[in-house]
């Protein structure tokens, strides 16, 4: 059985305790598909205050991150998972998309390193494999985007999710968004659910599904639209 493990690195592991412990997430670990640790980089301080940052130099605002309680924690991971692949959440990332979870979920084990305050010293990047950026906007911290990361990939590991066709018909599976989906009732206030899907007719509905998705996609995302019109030229 293909199994994964993340290890997460951050001044607020508490922050993680509830969301990990619902829904797909919480059986997966219950079930031994998915492994979840998380570190108190506060541990790994040799500051008698507890501190992990400290002034910018040359100035600037706010405090940076410093580099050696973060060294410290990733060496102690790695410790006992020398091959576990690490990644650095920063808004200055690669962009992190279904593609790239995909090919995350194939690996076994991956640390997560969480940044705060006004982010890391830079030269934390050499330290780890990749940086990853889950959109471009900015969070108070990298705990949040650890926790799309680690849903994101989890639920491709096979097991974790139940039925695995949905996996493959949902958005980005084929660079376009999914087909809009409805459910009972078929009339709500006037808004109608659109007749084929009454009709039986399988070869229809099929057509109907790859034409609505197209739809959807021209209007929300016209970025994605245009690479399927030029085969992915663009
Ligand atoms: N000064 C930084 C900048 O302008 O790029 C922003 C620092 S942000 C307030 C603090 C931390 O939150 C970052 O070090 C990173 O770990 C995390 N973070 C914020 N936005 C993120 C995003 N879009 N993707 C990944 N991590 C993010």
């Amino acid at each position: 059985m293909k199994t994964i493990r993340f290890d997460i690195i951050s001044i607020f592991p508490g922050m993680f305790e509830s969301p990990f412990r619902e829904s797909l997430l919480n059986k997966a670990q219950e079930r031994g598909i998915v492994e979840i640790r998380t570190h108190d980089l506060r541990d790994y301080t040799l500051d008698k205050h507890g501190r992990v940052d400290d002034a910018p130099f040359g100035g600037g605002v706010g405090m940076v991150m410093n580099i050696e309680p973060i060294d410290r924690a990733l060496e102690a991971v790695k410790k006992d998972r020398p091959k576990a692949y690490s990644i650095l959440l920063s808004p200055g990332g690669y962009r992190f998309d279904q593609k790239k979870a995909w090919e995350l979920s194939g690996k076994d084990e991956i640390i997560l390193v969480c940044g705060r305050y006004e982010g890391v010293d830079e030269r934390v990047s050499e330290l780890v494999d990749e940086e990853l950026s889950i959109g471009d906007y900015v969070l108070n911290g990298g705990e949040v985007p650890a926790m799309v990361i680690v849903e994101t990939v989890a639920r491709l590991v096979p097991g974790v999710v139940g039925d695995e066709q949905s996996l493959a018909e949902e958005s980005f599976a084929s660079e376009m968004l999914e087909y809009p989906q409805y459910t009972r009732p078929r009339d709500y206030k006037g808004f109608q659910v659109p007749d084929v899907l009454m009709s039986g007719d399988h070869k229809k509905i099929e057509e109907w599904k790859r034409q609505a998705a197209l739809r959807k996609t021209a209007k929300h995302r016209p970025d994605l639209y245009r690479n399927i019109q030029t085969g992915g030229s663009e």
